[in-house]
C-alpha cells in the first residue's frame, strides 16, 4: 500500500531495526517504545484489520509473537513480563493501520497501563454476562 508507513518498512523505503524476518513476517523495534525492548510483528500483506487476516497468518502471528517474548526474556532486556498488544480499530488505539501486534516488556512501576472506566470496580449480574455472551455467541 503506497501510503503505508509498515508497508514501505517491508519493501526499504524506510528503515527499521530488525530483529525477526520469515516469508510472511517481519518483527522490528518500535520507533517510541513503551519500554525497552517494545517490539512490532507485522504480516507482509497490508491488512487494515486484523479481521482481514487469514486465519493462518493469524495464527502465525501469535507464533511469531511468542518468539519475540521468549527472545526478550532469554535477553538481558529489563523485563519481568511481556505485554502482547493489539489494537484493532482507531477507537481501540490503532494509528498506523497496518495490522501491528505490540510485545511490551513489563516491569512493576514502569508506569505503563490501562486506565478503567468509572464503575469499573462493580461487577455486573450473572443475567446480564448471559445476555451479553448470547449477543456474541450467535455470531461466532
Ligand atoms: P498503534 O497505536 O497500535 O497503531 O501503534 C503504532 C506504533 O507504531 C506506535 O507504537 C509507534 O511508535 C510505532 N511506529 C510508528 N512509526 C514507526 C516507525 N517508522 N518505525 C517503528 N515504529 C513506528
Ligand atoms: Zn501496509
Amino acid at each position: 500500500m503506497k501510503d503505508c508507513i509498515f508497508c514501505k518498512i517491508i519493501n526499504g523505503e524506510l528503515p527499521c531495526s530488525k530483529v525477526y524476518e520469515d516469508d510472511d513476517f517481519l518483527a522490528f523495534m518500535d520507533i517510541q517504545p513503551v519500554n525497552k525492548g517494545h517490539v512490532l510483528v507485522i504480516p507482509k500483506i497490508h491488512k487494515e484489520s486484523i479481521v482481514d487476516l487469514d486465519d493462518n497468518l493469524v495464527k502465525k502471528l501469535i507464533i511469531v509473537g511468542n518468539k519475540i517474548n521468549k527472545a526478550i526474556r532469554k535477553s538481558d532486556i529489563k523485563s519481568d513480563g511481556v505485554n502482547f498488544f493489539l489494537a484493532d480499530g482507531e477507537a481501540a488505539g490503532q494509528e498506523v493501520f497496518h495490522v501491528h501486534l505490540h510485545l511490551i516488556p513489563r516491569f512493576e512501576k514502569d508506569g505503563f497501563g490501562f486506565t478503567f472506566p468509572e464503575g469499573y470496580v462493580d461487577k455486573p449480574e450473572r443475567d446480564e454476562l448471559e445476555q451479553i455472551a448470547q449477543k456474541i455467541k450467535s455470531n461466532v
